[in-house]
This record gives C-alpha cells, structure tokens and sequence, in this order.
C-alpha cells in the first residue's frame, strides 16, 4: 500500500479529514480532479457559523409555500422537473421540519456546531491563516417590525444555548453600517461567528499544512476507484500514477452518492445550489460586517474580491445548467439597499449544498463497504463544521471514542 488512507474530495470536508488522520499518524492522500477548494468551499459567505445550533429547516407556512409554487421567490427556486425528482426527500424534509422532529435533530446538530469555533481556529492557528478573519459577527437585517419581533424570539431561545447576539434598532442598524442605502426596521447581530474573507483560500492553507505536515496532495479523477485483490483500494492520478490504501474517505460533497452508489450505498441528497457574485466597492461606502437581508435570503460579505453576494437555494441537479435568474433578483434588490459598485466577475459563480431530509452531516464507515468511510452531506454549513467531521471521523477511524454521540450522523440511517 502507498498509504494508510486515500481521501476522495478536497474542499472544505475533505481537507478537514485528511489533516486529522495525519494528526493520527496515518500516511494520507489527497485527490480532487481540480485544486483544492475550488467548488462549493470556494464560494460560500464564508461565515463560520457557532450561532446555527438549530439547522436551516424548510419553512411550513402556507404563505411560504404558496409563493414558493410561482418558483418566482428570492430565496428559494426550483428547476421543475429536478424538482420534481426531489419529492421524496422534500417530503422527508418537510415532516422532519416540525417542531417536535426538528428539536431532537438540532440538539443532535447543535453537539457538531458547539465545536465547529474551536476546531477551526487550532487549524487557522496552524496554518498561520488568521489574517483571513474579517471579523466577528455578523447582522441579520429584517425589514418588518413583525419578522423582527419573530427572529428575537429566536435569538433569546438560542441565549439559552450560550449562543449571543444584540439587539440593534433601526438607528442602531443605520449607526453600525452608514453606508446603507435602504432602512430596516431593525437586526439581529450574532457576536459569535467568524467571517472569512475569502473562504476558498482558508481551504487552500489547511491544505498547504496538510503539505508542509508530509501529506500528498494528487490530482484524480475519484470514479477511477477501485478495489486491489488485497482488499485495499486504488485511485488513478492525473501523473499516471496509481494510489493505493486500507482505507477510503469519500468526501465529494454533493458528487458523494455518484461514487458510493457504484459499491451499493447510496442517500437522498437534496442539492440546493446557490450562485455568487462580487462588486467593486462604491467610493466612500463600505460594509463593516457580513449582512443577511433575512427577507430575501441574499448575504452581502466584504471578501477580498470586493463585495460577495450570495443567494439563497435554487433546487436543481448538481450538473444541470446554470440559471442566473436567482442572482439577478437578488442584485436588483440588493442594489436598493447596499452599495454595489459594478459587477467584478464575468459570470455569476455557482455552488451546491449537499442537504440531506433529516438536515444533519453523514460521517462514519459506508455499511456494507469494508474499508470505505464517507464525509457529506453538510448543506447549510458545511464550511462550519468541516474541522469538526474532520476530528470526528479520525477518531472513529483509528479506533479512538469521538468526544460527542456520532450515532446520529452515521451513513447506516439511510441504508
Ligand atoms: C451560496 C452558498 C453560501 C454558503 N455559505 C456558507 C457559510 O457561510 N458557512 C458555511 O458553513 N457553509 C456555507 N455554505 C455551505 C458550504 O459551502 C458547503 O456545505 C461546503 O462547502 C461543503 O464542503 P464539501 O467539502 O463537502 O464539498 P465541496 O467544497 O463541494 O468539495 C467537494 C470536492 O469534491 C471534488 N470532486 C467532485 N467530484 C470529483 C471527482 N469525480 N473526482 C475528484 N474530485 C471530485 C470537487 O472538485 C470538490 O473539490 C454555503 C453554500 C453556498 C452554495
């Protein structure tokens, strides 16, 4: 064998595994087709998430789901006929988003959140990547007094989970962040987070110290997969090379179950895609924070590209064509209210959240696949909470006991 593990995936997920088995004294390889971080690590809002201890639910109200039939929502769109294919986990996820199912799921969630901080930050430390931190917090802006009052609602459940946040009234909002062009009716601004200011670049560091720690970093294409006479698995470079271990990660995000189901394991990932875009900054108008514009689901986070804009979900097969009309929307009203300055990039780009019906992370060994274990399937936060899996996993893999319950994120409860 030319390596105790092989890990499949180098984004935020992947990196994150292949640093903790090292750490476990385990010789490891990397392989992605591209470089690393490049795909839906490359692109989110970059916030480190410690204050989303409950995970991103579907909203059941009717007026939600009403508006959401005429696929001409901000937030959330629909390719149809992708869509349409989905109904089962939607269903899935709908039921899993009521009250009573939806607060067992986030105790379970909150256990990975409570680490996500710490786990990263030993990692920036490492890595000597704490000049990526933009700050710390960041606001959630609600343009109706009745959302507002909602959210509080909210925010003080989650001060009982040690999660903290302030209150800021409109003036409060208009006083942090002069440069707003729009007034709302008031925020929430949680103190815990970190924002990143270019979340594809973290990435590239954790890598770069899985490098410098011996770690060999390949590229590949992870369909070449397969198994040796010895049991063992090999994967093909791009060098030429063939790549051989005891041990398999599959960390390909939302391209996870493409591989797995080839050796008979397979789940219902929901793809929920999201675009981006940066502006130049507009003379004399800055953004302090990173912003959510809680009506339409949009982020605007100063990255080092300028301003980022982030949409919400459009549900769409991972491979399918892009649609920029989601990105569009949220431009035209976001120009209402922020200083956008012209369009920096050619192209809007487009990532994909890898969600699953029951909202939590898959990590542990693939059942029934001797020798292959599997890390996907973080949706919303997958950012947050890659050091976290990462340090879970190693542990689980080289016979350790994780430090909390992995029971719940096991691949076996879709086998
Ligand atoms: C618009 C948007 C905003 C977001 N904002 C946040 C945020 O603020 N905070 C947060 O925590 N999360 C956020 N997320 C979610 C987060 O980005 C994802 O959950 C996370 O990046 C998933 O990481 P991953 O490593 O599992 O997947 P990816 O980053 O997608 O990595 C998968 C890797 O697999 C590789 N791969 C795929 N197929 C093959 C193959 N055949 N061979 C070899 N390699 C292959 C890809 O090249 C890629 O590098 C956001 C997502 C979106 C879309």
């Amino acid at each position: 064998m030319t390596h105790d593990t092989i890990v499949l995936g180098a984004g935020m997920v992947g990196v994150s595994c292949a640093l903790h088995l090292q750490a476990r004294d385990q010789a490891v390889a990397l392989v992605d087709r591209r470089a690393t971080g490049l795909e839906t690590s490359y692109g989110n809002a970059g916030i480190i998430q410690r204050e989303a201890i409950e995970p991103y639910a579907l909203p059941r109200n009717l007026g939600f789901l009403l508006s959401g039939a005429t696929n001409r929502r901000v937030d959330v769109r629909y390719q149809p006929a992708d869509a349409a294919r989905m109904l089962g986990p939607l269903w899935s996820y709908y039921r899993n988003s009521a009250p009573g199912p939806l607060q067992k799921i986030s105790r379970e969630y909150e256990t990975l959140i409570a680490l996500s901080l710490e786990t990263h930050q030993q990692l920036m430390n490492d890595a000597g990547a704490n000049d990526l931190i933009g700050g710390s917090g960041y606001v959630m802006l609600f343009r109706t007094e009745r959302e507002l009052h909602a959210f509080h609602q909210v925010a003080d459940a989650r001060a009982q989970h040690g999660v903290q946040h302030i209150k800021l009234s409109s003036a409060d909002v208009a006083r942090e962040e002069p440069s707003l062009i729009g007034s709302f009716a008031g925020a929430v601004r949680w103190t815990d987070p970190v924002a990143i200011r270019s979340p594809g670049e973290l990435v590239q560091r954790y890598a770069q110290l899985f490098e410098e720690r011996g770690g060999a970093v390949h590229l590949g294409d992870a369909m070449t997969l397969r198994r040796t006479d010895a049991g063992g698995w090999q994967v093909d470079t791009a060098s030429g090379e063939t790549l051989t271990a005891r041990q398999i990660v599959i960390a390909l995000g939302p391209w996870t179950t493409q591989l797995t189901s080839r050796f008979g394991y397979t789940a219902p990932v929901i793809p929920k895609r999201g675009y981006h875009m940066h502006y130049a900054p507009v003379p004399g108008k800055a953004l302090n924070s990173t912003v959510i514009d809680a009506e339409y689901g949009y982020v605007i986070a100063p990255m080092q590209k300028g301003l980022r804009l982030t949409t919400g979900a459009e549900l769409a097969n991972v491979d399918a064509p892009r649609n920029p009309a989601q990105i569009e929307a949220a431009e035209q009203i976001a120009r209402q209210s922020f200083p956008l300055g012209e369009r920096v990039d050619a192209e809007p780009w487009m990532g994909t959240r890898p969600c699953m019906p029951d909202m939590k992370p898959v990590f542990g060994a693939v059942p029934g696949v001797a020798g292959m274990w599997c890390a996907f399937g973080h949706g919303h936060q997958g950012f947050t909470l890659g050091p976290v899996t990462g340090e879970l996993l190693a542990a689980m893999m080289t016979g350790v006991v994780p430090r909390v319950d992995v029971r719940p994120f096991s691949p076996a409860r879709f086998a």
